[in-house]
């Protein structure tokens, strides 16, 4: 399903022309079609239609409000890592028992701002947290509801940056720590073991991994049921990758929950899955102005005002994302090997390096596809640019859901010191 094609020769977010768009917004800006997050979104609904499932939308992949409501709308709860995360999940409508905390280094202040609000589940990834969690829930004589993470130690052929199911990774707490702490948890009496979670990775292409660690997790609960520990509730985490650029094939959401079915179908548990990029990725465009072509000795340079604080995953990451001119060149064109590069006073602001494209001039528009997850939410006012508008489109209608800000609101959060 793409919803964003050209019409008339012109690239439109639905029925509305990124050219029109450009010029009533200004670039660089995201921006985001509403039919796909709903499609993405319903696709996976429709999987796990026969199991007991809450999909919670892991909210770091793209953190506008707008598109957290949009999910929300369709059913989606949230995964959370941070207050901040929390707050905009809340403020998006999302129910606080639809709300998942996961993350290692949660803050006293965090744990206490979650407790309060009395989420679903938070997932605890170390003793120390068990601890302060416990301490938390005591000063407030409540009862907490914990997942705990645990560490299933697989490798995935991932990026290095993003495989977190490692014992080397900071992530869960490996065996047989995690089963010590489940013997006994009772010494903490505030505190209710509801789920165990897993999540080993992101953009994981290979269904084997999400297999062995179902399956790790399936033996694990059994395990634990031998011991008369039940647990009620697993969350299975996020990872599901997507096609950035067509060469590898990806599983698709109905051949992934089929690996869950057969693994963990018969448990008799709930289930959360925690999706991120594969509800989001493809949704969104960043959308950037040619401000200059430069032929280098060797090398052509198409300088774009979009840099890699608005899209860092090609810098940190080596990344790969498509280009597509706005306006579709003509029929007959010949391509040239280009460098696509940002602005920014480093050489790893670079989008792309001798990728084949059409001839591109000075205030052409190009996009960048396939940048609706970890995009804008990975954002920075690096060389003090602004962070950019995002836009959500929906049919004939925009609407800009996050605004640029001015240098006046940058500026006003520093001051001097009295002695300046
Ligand atoms: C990042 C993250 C996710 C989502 O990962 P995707 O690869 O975007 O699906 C899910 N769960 C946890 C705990 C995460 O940290």
């Amino acid at each position: 399903m793409n919803y964003f094609n050209y019409r008339n020769g012109i690239l439109h977010a639905e029925e509305v022309s990124l050219d029109r768009l450009a010029d009533d917004v200004g670039t660089p800006f995201y921006c985001y079609s509403t039919a796909i997050l709903k499609h993405n979104f319903q696709i996976l609904q429709d999987a796990v239609s026969d199991l007991d499932t809450i999909i919670c939308f892991s909210i770091k992949a793209n953190s506008n409000i707008a598109v957290i409501k949009t999910l929300a709308t369709y059913g989606a709860g949230a995964d959370v890592v941070s207050e901040g995360e929390l707050r905009r999940a809340i403020t998006a409508g999302i129910p606080s028992e639809r709300i998942v905390f996961s993350g290692v280094g949660k803050t006293r202040r965090e744990l206490e701002f979650a407790v309060d609000n009395n989420i679903l589940q938070i997932n605890v990834e170390s003793e120390s947290e068990l601890e302060d969690l416990n301490a938390v829930a005591l000063a407030r004589g409540s009862f907490v509801k914990i997942g705990l993470r645990i560490n299933p130690d697989i490798n995935v052929n991932t990026h290095e940056k993003i495989t977190t199911g490692r014992k080397e990774n900071k992530f869960g707490i490996e065996w047989p720590r995690n089963l010590q702490i489940l013997r006994n948890i009772n010494d903490l009496p505030n505190i209710e073991v509801v789920s165990i979670a897993i999540h080993i990775g992101s953009q994981l292409t290979d269904l084997q991994f999400f297999r062995d660690s179902f399956k790790y997790l399936r033996n694990f609960v059994l395990m634990l049921r031998d011991e008369g520990i039940f647990i009620k509730r697993l969350d299975l985490g996020g990872g599901l990758g997507i096609s950035y650029d067509d060469s590898t094939t990806i599983p698709t959401p109905v051949d992934y929950v089929e690996i869950i079915r057969e693994n963990l179908g018969d448990l008799g548990c709930h289930l959360i899955l925690e999706p991120g990029r594969m509800l989001v990725a493809d949704a969104g465009l960043l959308v950037s102005r040619v401000i200059h072509v430069k032929q280098g000795t060797t090398r052509n340079f198409i300088i774009c005002d979009a840099a890699m604080n608005d899209l860092v995953r090609p810098a940190m990451y080596e990344a790969y994302h498509e280009i597509l001119p706005v306006i579709k060149p003509a029929v007959g064109h010949k391509k040239c090997l280009t460098d696509v590069v940002g602005p920014i006073c480093e050489s790893s602001d670079t989008f792309a390096k001798q990728r084949l494209l059409p001839p591109f001039v000075r205030n052409d528009l190009l996009v960048f596809v396939t940048t609706g997850a970890y995009g804008s939410s990975m954002a920075s006012t690096y060389n003090s640019r602004q962070l950019i508008p995002e836009v959500l489109v929906k049919k004939n209608q925009f609407s800009i859901v996050r605004t640029r800000p001015t240098y006046e609101n940058m500026l006003m959060m520093e001051s001097f010191p009295p002695w300046l």
